[in-house]
Order: C-alpha cells, then sequence, then structure tokens
C-alpha cells in the first residue's frame, strides 16, 4: 500500500535571515492593525499592501527572474508565508496570482501570457481570481456548464460562474469552461482561459456571508468576447492543468493558520489570567502540539516542493487536518474564556466573533472534506 511520506525538513539560513527581514516589516506595518483584521489573514484585500510586498521581492519569489520572480527556493517563500499568516497580514489581492495563477502560466501558459501577466503579479499590481465552480458544479467540477463557443480566432462565452472570490476587485479570472461534450469522457471538452475582468458582458455580483463580508461573487457571461490568445494550455485538455493548479490550492500553510492569529490573542490573555485549570492548559497545550505538527508536515510539504517532487497526497493530508483544527479553535476560544462574543465588541471578542462564524466554510473552500477525503483514499490505493 501506498503512504504518507513528509521527510523532515531544516529551513536553510537564508530562511532564517528572511524571516527577521519580513517580520521587522509586518512589526511596522502592521502596527495597531485591529485583531477582527488580522482574523481575516488572507481573506483581508489591502492593494497598497501587496504592492509593497511586490516591491520587497515577496511575490513570485520562486519564478524566474525573466518574468519579474526572484528565483528564491520555495522555502523562502514557505517562512514569508508564514510570517503574514501569523501576523494575520491583509494579503488576497496578491494570494492567488501568486499561489497558483502565476505557477500555471509559467507550466501552462505561453510566452506572449507570461510576459503579459507575470510580472504585474510579481509587483503586487495585478489581482487574480479562480473560475472554477459554477452554480451546481462545485464538487463535480466535471460537470461545469459555462460554454466556450469557438468563433474560429476567438471564444464566446455564455453562463455563470459561482462563489468566485474577489472577483469584484480582480483584474483577470482564470477560468474553466466547457468547450465539447465529449461522449463518455466528462474530463475532456474542457479549457481555461484568461479573462480579462473589464471585458464587456460581464457582470459582477458580490454575495454577502454570514458575518457580512462580501469576499465572494457571482458572476455572469453575455456573449463575452474572448481572443484565443488568451486560451491556457491544451483545448479539451484542461482537466490535468486544473488538477495540478488544486494542488497549488491546496497545499500552503494557509490550510492550517487561518486562526493562528486568534489562537495567538487566546494564549496571551490565558497567560493573563491569575487562575486557569488543568482543563485549560491541557486543552492549550493540546492545540499547540497539533499547531506544531502540522508545521512539521507543512514545511516537509515546501522542502519537496523544492526537491521537484510531487507532494499532491501529502498536501491533501494537510488541508484536511488543518481544517479539523482551524475549525476547533474559534469554539476552543468559547470554552476556555467563557463568555459570548459579539461583532462589533472589538479586540479578541471580535476577532473570535468572526472566526465562529467563517469557520464552517473552511472545510468548503478549496474543496470539500468528503471529496479531499476520497482523493487521499485512492492515493492510498483504498479505491
Ligand atoms: C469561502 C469560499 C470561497 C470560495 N472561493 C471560490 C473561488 O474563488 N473560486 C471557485 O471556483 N470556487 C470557490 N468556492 C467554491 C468551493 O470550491 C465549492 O463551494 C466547493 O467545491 C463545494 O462545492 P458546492 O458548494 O457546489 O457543494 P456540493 O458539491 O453541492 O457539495 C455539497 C455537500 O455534498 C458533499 N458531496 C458532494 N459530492 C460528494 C461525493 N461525491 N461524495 C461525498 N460527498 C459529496 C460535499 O462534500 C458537501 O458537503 C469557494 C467556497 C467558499 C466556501
Amino acid at each position: 500500500m501506498q503512504t504518507f511520506r513528509f521527510d523532515p525538513c531544516d529551513l536553510p539560513d537564508t530562511a532564517l535571515a528572511l524571516r527577521s527581514d519580513v517580520r521587522a516589516f509586518l512589526a511596522s506595518e502592521l502596527d495597531g492593525f485591529p485583531a477582527r483584521k488580522r482574523a481575516e489573514t488572507w481573506m483581508g484585500w489591502d492593494a497598497d499592501f501587496s504592492r509593497k510586498l511586490g516591491e520587497r521581492g515577496w511575490i513570485g519569489m520562486t519564478w524566474p527572474k525573466q518574468y519579474g520572480g526572484h528565483e528564491r527556493s520555495a522555502l523562502d517563500r514557505y517562512v514569508v508565508l508564514e510570517e503574514m499568516l501569523s501576523a494575520g497580514a491583509p494579503v488576497a489581492a496578491h494570494w492567488i496570482g501568486d499561489r497558483q495563477s502565476g505557477p500555471l502560466l509559467l507550466n501552462y501558459g505561453t510566452e506572449q501570457q507570461r510576459q503579459k501577466y507575470l510580472p504585474s503579479i510579481a509587483r503586487g499590481e495585478s489581482f487574480f481570481c479562480i473560475g472554477m465552480s459554477e452554480p451546481d458544479s462545485g464538487s463535480d467540477l466535471a460537470s461545469v456548464r459555462t460554454r466556450a463557443e469557438s468563433t474560429g480566432d476567438g471564444w464566446v462565452i455564455n453562463g455563470t460562474k459561482l462563489w468566485t472570490s474577489g472577483a469584484h476587485r480582480a483584474h483577470v479570472m482564470i477560468a474553466l469552461f466547457r468547450t465539447a461534450t465529449e461522449e463518455g469522457n466528462r474530463h475532456g471538452g474542457l479549457t481555461q482561459f484568461l479573462v480579462d475582468l473589464d471585458t464587456p458582458g460581464i457582470t459582477i455580483r458580490p454575495i454577502r456571508d454570514l458575518s457580512g463580508n462580501a469576499h465572494f461573487n457571482e458572476v455572469v457571461f453575455e456573449d463575452v468576447l474572448v481572443p484565443d490568445t488568451q486560451r491556457v494550455g491544451e483545448t479539451h485538455g484542461a482537466w490535468k492543468q486544473v488538477t495540478a493548479e488544486l494542488a497549488y490550492e491546496r497545499s500552503g500553510p494557509e490550510r492550517y493558520l487561518s486562526c493562528y492569529p486568534l489562537m495567538a490573542e487566546l494564549v496571551q490573555e490565558m497567560h493573563g489570567k491569575s487562575e486557569h485549570s488543568s482543563r485549560d492548559e491541557i486543552e492549550i497545550g493540546r492545540a499547540v502540539a497539533e499547531l506544531a505538527t502540522l508545521r512539521q508536515m507543512s514545511v516537509s510539504v515546501a522542502g519537496m516542493l523544492d526537491a521537484g517532487q510531487n507532494p499532491a497526497l501529502e498536501a491533501s493530508v494537510v488541508k484536511d487536518l488543518g481544517a479539523v483544527l482551524e475549525q476547533r479553535i474559534p469554539g476552543l476560544a468559547t470554552d476556555l474564556l467563557g463568555r459570548p462574543f459579539h461583532l462589533g465588541a472589538g479586540g479578541i471578542d471580535e476577532a473570535a466573533a468572526y472566526l465562529v462564524q467563517n469557520a464552517p466554510s473552511f472545510s468548503l473552500r478549496g474543496g470539500t472534506r468528503e471529496i479531499l477525503r476520497g482523493i487521499i483514499a485512492r492515493g492510498l490505493g483504498l479505491r
């Protein structure tokens, strides 16, 4: 039977020096940044902040210099991500471009597409969103119905994308469309496109979530014309591209660190209390031990990426176990502090109230738990 492989991985000295630089930058940049904003972490959008990271060379870190990248290691990049997330920095604007759209274009884009998009992503000036899900098509991605019909030198698009995070602020969507119906092959007939979101015929409607925020959107395409130069990779051959892209989406430390800023505040508040029970200490100890273990596993995934290996199975395990822990932390705060939390209360109470309302989505976004466990079972040869 195939098993998981998490080889221990030490961060190199370059990464340790980088960590102090990033920490110093964040300490001054996020001075006075409220706990509620920190709780949003990678959902928090701040274009100026992204531009400042771009100036420092902390976006597109592993990409070739010819496309605006910095040719640093995946482990250096890991350290930057870890510092951003644990400080609760507002990285949403550039996050998708850095995490998955850029690598997708490096693997499958044309030279013209790379030159057009990668340098501005790395500068923190060009923001991307992911157009995969549709009404009735989330877990079963192969059922997408939004169609791109060939016009000869281009494509005309009709249909609707759903839950598209950041589409109302992004410049470009990398979208998956149906370009053919292939009898008996649901994974065939799908193609990816770069869609500039100011193209005529696109309507973007933000959707409010439980906490009143509008992070994701419904995006309607009505006779939208996209030139063939915007097609990414093979016509009808996008299935292998999107599954590779989803591996990038699922493998980062954001999949277990989303609640870290709240956890840090909780530990600090518990520390300041004159009395706590041994049960409090055990609960905190258990969560910290899980965080430390997930961190080792996640660093190991970054190490495998650095070594050119494919850690898709290990990344899925980190995402699944990470989401379980992330979803537990807001409840742990409620339990240990023993008071109800309200939005508008400020401080740790507000951060906890926000996360109590948002945590249910952590096991949906990026692929639901049930689907992920199916992928893990297949990877282990169990189905
Ligand atoms: C905060 C957030 C942000 C998102 N951002 C984006 C984005 O930017 N771009 C994008 O394209 N999408 C985005 N999504 C959509 C997300 O990827 C989908 O919600 C997800 O894939 C689930 O699809 P669905 O909502 O259609 O649920 P469904 O597929 O209808 O699933 C409903 C339930 O049935 C279960 N289920 C379905 N099929 C099976 C099966 N075969 N076996 C067992 N159980 C099954 C699921 O696990 C789930 O519990 C986002 C979602 C959230 C919550």
